[in-house]
Order: structure tokens, then C-alpha cells, then sequence
């Protein structure tokens, strides 16, 4: 097989850099179950003064980071409101049903990826014992590719509150958001109880997620995190990876966005390829391929180039830290030919 030069499957195909692993090469560890593994330590400060939150804590995944959130927001019984194509609700096997007894109540994303709070709203059940107990809201950013309009997050807030519901944020690809808006974290993370973070996305990290949120918060996700069997030891050497990536990867999210809008303009010029390069917010880009009888021989045709894409006629190419400009121009070159 030709050597790959462009993986767009996602974002988490990427490999430690140098730097990186020279980072995990040399971090001090400890035993993080006893509490004592200092660069997990000091990760979870970091991670939580950048946030603005009281207390974080490592997970192994970003789904681990979610169900944990999840157990400790909600009891049995409680429901969560979340979106119909949310990565919590429809990509996380369903595990806050099965591990917590946690009703989910799925709605329509808007087409910002906003829930419309009236329709929420409208689903919050009484205090009654028919009903399963309203207790969380979910939202998710970015959420497939787009960005969550800022004054959103107040709006989404301010509705908890008067709602009696507890407010938990999706925030695998955050600062591919605060990036796209030029604003910092906590100009987001500030309305929300729980923000989950993953560091083994466009961040560059090889595993691991961050929960932050108060410190009685943290501490109840903290035993559900050893009960979801993630409790790590030695885990200093994950979180200098992770501590690295946000020392070192945040600002270069902007290039992949850079490179998604390059790629959509390039794109979107090839007869045979629909794409929008105006629905291109941060770094994914959606096409569709007219002639679906074309779309697996697109496939083949491109990983003989050392390129690789993942879907059907419908497909998602996420741009990261391993594509570089030569990556895109190779690909938009190459179905260029395809279908020249
Ligand atoms: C990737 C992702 C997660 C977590 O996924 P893991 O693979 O478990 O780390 C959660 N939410 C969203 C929106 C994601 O894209």
C-alpha cells in the first residue's frame, strides 16, 4: 500500500509529535489512584484554571468523560434532554441508559446545532410520579463541524436556572470553537456546570479527556470514574501528552480551519462533488457524491494516492494537525483527475 499522506477520516487519527512524546518520555509520575501522580495533578490544575472551574479530572476517553458526568449530574430514574444526533445520546452506546438508569429525552437539533429552548421547554416533565425526573441538559460544541452561537451559552444558562436543570456541555472540540469566535474558554465554559474536553482530537494527544466542573462535582465523577474502571496509575504519561497539547496545539486549530475552507473552495469547484464552503465553520467539511456508483471507486482511487477518506456518497473530511497544505492540495489534485 502507498504510504499515507492525508488521513481525513477525523481529527483523531493524528500522532504524537516529537515534542510530545519527548514530553511523555520525561514526566514525573506517580500513582494517580493514591492521588499522587504530579503531572496528572498538575494537568487537572492547568485544565481547570483555563476553564475557570473549581476541579478537573482525567478520563480515559471522551465517552468516559461523558457518562461520568452524566452518573454524577443525574440519579436513577433522572432524564437528560439532549439532542436527537448528539454524541452523547447517539454514539456513546446508549451507556447512560444502560450504566445509569438515566432517561434520555432526545430533540431535534436546530440547524445551528442549537436545542430550542421553547421545545425543550415544552418536554420537561412535572413533578409527578408518572414521570421521570428532568434534572440535565446537554449540548454539544462543536457540533459536527459547527459552532454554537456565543450568545447562546447565556440564553441556555439563564433557562436552567429558572428550570431547576443542571447544565453539562459536550465540549470534545471546544477550542476548535473558541478559536473560530476569538474568545477564550471560559467565555464559554463560565455558563455551564460540566464541560467534558478531549485532548485526542485536534488537540494531538494519543488518549484522554478532561472533566471540569466544582469541586463536590468532581469529587461525586471521581468515583463513578473508578467505577467505570478509569482509574489509571502511572497516568502522568497520558497527561504530559495531554498538558502538551494545550501548551502547544491550541492556536494551530485555526490552520485546520484554514485548510477545511481551502479544501470546501477546492471542492466545491469539481463537477461531480456538491459541497457548500460556506457551511464550513472550523474543521470538517461535508461533501456528497453525486454519481453514488462513483463513491467507492473514489475511495480506492484516492488510497492509492496515500490518501484516505471515510463514508459512503455522504462524507466527512476533517482536516488536524497531520494534514498540511501539500495534504489538501494532493487530495483536490487527485479528485481533480478522478473526475476530470
Ligand atoms: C469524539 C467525541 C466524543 C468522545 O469520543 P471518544 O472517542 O470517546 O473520546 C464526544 N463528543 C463528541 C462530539 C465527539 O466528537
Amino acid at each position: 500500500m502507498t504510504a499515507i499522506i492525508a488521513d481525513f477520516r477525523s481529527d483523531t487519527v493524528t500522532r504524537p509529535s516529537a515534542g510530545m512524546r519527548q514530553a511523555m518520555l520525561s514526566a514525573e509520575l506517580g500513582d494517580d489512584v493514591y492521588g499522587d501522580d504530579p503531572t496528572v495533578n498538575h494537568l487537572e490544575s492547568y485544565i481547570a484554571d483555563l476553564t475557570g472551574k473549581e476541579a478537573a479530572l482525567l478520563c480515559t476517553s471522551g465517552t468516559q468523560s461523558n457518562l461520568v458526568a452524566l452518573l454524577a449530574h443525574c440519579q436513577r430514574g433522572d432524564e437528560y434532554i439532549v439532542g436527537q444526533e448528539a454524541h452523547t445520546y447517539k454514539y456513546e452506546g446508549g451507556g447512560a441508559a444502560v450504566l445509569g438508569s438515566i432517561q434520555p429525552q432526545p430533540i431535534d437539533f436546530e440547524a445551528d446545532c442549537t436545542l430550542d429552548l421553547d421545545k425543550v421547554k415544552a418536554k420537561l416533565k412535572a413533578d409527578n410520579p408518572h414521570f421521570a425526573r428532568s434534572r440535565l441538559l446537554c449540548l454539544e460544541n462543536t457540533c459536527g463541524g459547527r459552532v454554537l452561537p456565543l450568545g447562546y451559552h447565556s440564553r441556555a444558562a439563564e433557562f436552567c436556572a429558572t428550570q431547576g436543570l443542571a447544565l453539562h456541555l459536550d465540549g470534545a472540540r471546544l477550542f476548535n470553537a473558541t478559536q473560530q469566535q476569538g474568545v477564550t474558554a471560559q467565555d464559554i465554559t463560565r455558563h455551564y456546570d460540566s464541560v467534558s474536553l478531549c485532548m485526542s482530537k485536534g488537540l494531538g494527544a494519543p488518549v484522554g479527556s478532561l472533566l471540569v466542573g466544582d469541586r463536590a462535582f468532581i469529587a461525586e465523577a471521581h468515583k463513578w470514574r473508578k467505577m467505570l474502571g478509569g482509574g489509571m496509575r502511572q497516568a502522568g504519561i497520558i497527561a504530559a501528552a495531554c498538558l502538551y497539547a494545550l501548551e502547544h496545539n491550541i492556536d494551530g486549530l485555526s490552520v485546520d480551519h484554514e485548510h477545511a475552507r481551502l479544501l470546501a473552495q477546492g471542492l466545491a469547484d469539481i463537477p461531480g462533488i456538491s459541497c457548500d464552503p460556506l457551511t464550513v465553520q472550523t474543521n470538517m467539511v461535508f461533501i456528497s457524491i453525486d454519481d453514488a456508483a462513483l463513491a467507492a471507486p473514489l475511495k480506492t482511487f484516492l488510497r492509492e494516492r496515500g490518501i484516505i477518506i471515510r463514508g459512503e456518497r455522504e462524507i466527512r473530511l476533517v482536516t488536524h494537525l497531520d494534514i498540511d497544505r501539500q495534504g489538501v492540495e494532493s487530495m483536490l489534485q487527485a479528485c481533480g483527475e478522478f473526475f476530470g
